[in-house]
């Protein structure tokens, strides 16, 4: 909305299959662009069997409200303070427009559990699928690269999702490297998609794409998250790395 650009890093070979990995996509959870730019910056000094591009903040506008409120936004000011029902937007989900870009995606668009139909701090759907001018750059970037993996940084629960539908040598493949996620980790691996839908998980699995959402931080933390909640999840660094190379043993 402000126009500020979704930054993007790439580290690895250019040709071949690629990976993207993303965060910063629900404005509180901003603790994982923190993340997915530490993992840029170590895995470019690795050896890589794929390229991957890192894309560490897909709602730049929303985690900006959530850190420094609506003081920075004065066009828009009153209308965020509506929204969002008073002036701590710590909690802040959603983008400057109150659609949770999340919910947007066109992967059985606006049926999910908590779904909402109107501007919200969080769960707004949009007026229709890929109504954000968010949603519509990470839709154009996927289809461009067409990569072979998607890992979407959430927080919080220590828990991997991948499912979405998929059926038969597809979900045997995706859950194969889900459970390689968790067991890396030592995260739990959710089974089902627990009434998803219009995720961007959920749009790369209807593509074909093997697609997990991780989750960090122990529910003991709680929100709003700071970097210090960081401190534990370290191992989440090599991640894009382990699960790379597991893809190559199996291509
Ligand atoms: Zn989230």
């Amino acid at each position: 909305m402000t126009g500020a650009h979704i930054l993007c890093f790439h580290v690895g070979p250019k040709e071949g299959r690629q990976i993207i990995v993303q965060g910063g996509m629900h404005a509180r959870e901003w603790i994982t662009s923190l993340l997915v730019t530490r993992q840029a910056f170590v895995l470019q000094k690795e050896q890589l069997p794929f390229g991957i591009y890192f894309l560490p903040m897909t709602n730049p506008d929303g985690c900006t409200l959530a850190q420094t409120g609506a003081d920075v936004f004065p066009e828009i000011q009153k209308r965020l303070l509506e929204i969002n029902g008073g002036e701590d937007f710590s909690l802040w989900k959603a983008n400057l427009r109150g659609v949770d870009i999340n919910c947007n995606f066109n992967a059985r668009w606006g049926t999910g559990k908590g779904n909402l139909n109107y501007p919200s701090p969080s769960s707004y759907i949009g007026e229709h699928a890929e109504s954000e001018a968010e949603t519509q750059a990470l839709v154009r970037f996927t289809k461009r690269v067409d990569p072979i993996l998607t890992i979407s940084y959430h927080a919080l629960g220590r828990e991997i999702y991948y499912e979405f539908g998929q059926t038969g040598r597809r979900l045997a493949r995706d859950r194969e490297l889900a459970e390689c996620a968790a067991a890396y980790l030592g995260y739990s691996l959710v089974d089902g998609d627990l009434g998803s839908a219009g995720g961007y998980k959920d749009f790369c699995v209807g593509l074909g794409i093997t697609a997990l959402t991780v989750e960090i931080v122990d529910d003991a933390h709680s929100h709003p998250l700071n970097e210090t909640d960081l401190i534990g999840e370290e191992k989440n660094i090599w991640l894009p790395m382990i699960l790379a190379r597991e893809l190559e043993k199996n291509s």
